[in-house]
């Protein structure tokens, strides 16, 4: 027989009220600190949380608790003043993108996502540059004689699989062999975020490249 506990609403404004005192957070704060270090447990932690965020049960109340979040105009302002702060670095992208392998969106979670990414709302929206059209210098012998120049590898990672001319200073109409780059897909995709950072690192790049020539 299984006995299910009930709790009175007092009982747990008292469980509620206990854990947020200073002197509790302190402690716990303290433990979880001496587990981490322990790898083994990360590990295992890890994987725990993992399988527990993919039961559809879990994923329906997090998107129904998150939708219910978001539609108040004062949380969503807050939340995101708070991702303006966040410097999005390589290593940052790279952790979240661990974070999310292997977590399943409900088709309707897909289909949100893909209306609050569209047009504006885009981070590569920019004014809408990417619906500009590529300059007519921007020819295929053009894109063939910058990715021989570049010995048929992505520039950043050195893989040969499905390579793309890229516009260092994003600017399609600049077609100047020290502006173009060959890159794989993962790679162009990255060059979407910290688009300064890219547009210095690739210019260096070709600066120094002995084969500018094409
Ligand atoms: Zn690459």
């Amino acid at each position: 027989m299984v006995i299910m506990k009930v709790f009175t609403a007092e009982h747990r404004k008292h469980q509620l009220e206990s854990i947020r005192t200073p002197e509790y957070r302190k402690k716990m704060s303290g433990i979880v600190k001496t587990r981490c270090q322990d790898a083994e447990y990360c590990k295992r932690m890890g994987e725990a949380i993992k399988i527990g965020l993919n039961k559809p049960e879990v994923v329906n109340r997090r998107s129904k608790s998150l939708k219910k979040y978001y539609s108040n105009p004062t949380n969503r302002k807050r939340m995101s003043d708070i991702c303006k702060q966040v410097e999005h670095t390589t290593e940052w992208n790279n952790n979240v993108s661990e974070s999310l392998k292997g977590r399943i969106f409900t088709e309707e979670h897909r289909r949100n996502i893909g209306k609050t990414h569209c047009g504006e709302k885009n981070y590569g929206w920019l004014g809408g540059v990417s619906f500009l059209p590529y300059s007519h210098k921007f020819t295929k012998h053009l894109k063939e004689s910058v990715k021989a120049r570049d010995d048929y590898h992505c520039r950043i990672c050195g893989t040969e699989d499905k390579l793309y001319v890229h516009h260092i200073d994003y600017d399609k109409l600049n077609t100047a062999p020290i502006n173009l780059i060959s890159l794989c897909l993962s790679c162009h995709m990255k060059t979407n975020f910290n688009r300064n950072c890219w547009k210095e690192y690739l210019f260096y790049k070709n600066l120094n490249s002995n084969r500018m020539i094409i």
